[in-house]
């Protein structure tokens, strides 16, 4: 559900299969799981009076499971969801912000983003480039910061695959390649960027709010790493 709608915060669902007692598959699902460098959502399976919380989420032989505290969930209970939305949201607010910096970066500096890791309150990036300069980096950020404060709108949809892969600049990371599947879903930031991905965004680019340099390490010889931490 979080594919289509990524301001969902709960919903209700039933429980398909549970594993060693905490790991449940449910008919539908609200909660990210871990993947494309972005972390997982975590919050509470409710059912009657009982809370289970949900501490780890990830996606296995094209199952989600997410991992809960305690025993005592069994298949056919119905469960209500819900996230943690103050966790969920500023990773929302920082995938877009990464999308903004990678496409920057890339365009601007023809640096190559080789790693990208989205954390609850700042982004990471390591890319590659000969020529680092920490001068360079903070205009960067203010080019970002001004976008985050326009009105543009952020959208997310699926393309045929072989049209989706026409469009200059879909695959930003060489890890990255999308799976083997006929539909791609895009990431767009109108008039600024697309992107391929499977992640959680907001709406618009003024939900970000803005970002800052917190460091910069360096990581060999042409690798740097950063992070931006959300303002
Ligand atoms: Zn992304």
């Amino acid at each position: 559900m979080y594919l289509e709608d990524s301001y969902l915060r709960e919903c209700d669902a039933s429980v398909v299969s549970v594993k060693d007692e905490k790991y449940v598959v449910l008919d539908q699902t609200v909660f990210y799981p871990k993947g494309g460098g972005q972390p997982w959502d975590t919050g509470k399976l409710i059912k009657d009076q009982e809370t289970f919380n949900a501490v780890y989420v990830g996606k296995f032989s094209g199952e989600i499971s997410h991992e809960v505290d305690h025993a005592g969930l069994k298949e056919g209970d119905k469960v209500h969801c819900v996230l943690d939305w103050e966790r969920r949201y500023k990773l929302m607010r920082s995938h877009t912000a990464a999308h903004i910096l990678a496409s920057l970066l890339c365009n601007g500096t023809g640096a190559l983003v080789t790693g990208n890791q989205l954390e609850e309150d700042k982004i990471r990036f390591d890319f590659n480039l000969e020529k680092f300069d920490p001068e360079i980096l903070k205009e960067y950020i203010e080019r970002a910061n001004e976008l985050f404060g326009k009105d543009i709108p952020v959208k997310w949809y699926e393309l045929p695959r072989e049209e989706a892969l026409k469009i200059p600049g879909l695959i930003k990371m060489a890890e990255a390649f999308p799976p083997d599947i006929p539909r791609l879903r895009v990431v767009e930031i109108v008039g600024i960027d697309m992107q391929a991905d499977g992640g959680t965004h907001v709406k618009n680019l003024k939900e970000v709010g803005g970002i800052n340099v917190l460091k910069t390490e360096n990581k060999g010889k042409q690798n740097r790493r950063v992070y931006f931490p959300l303002q």
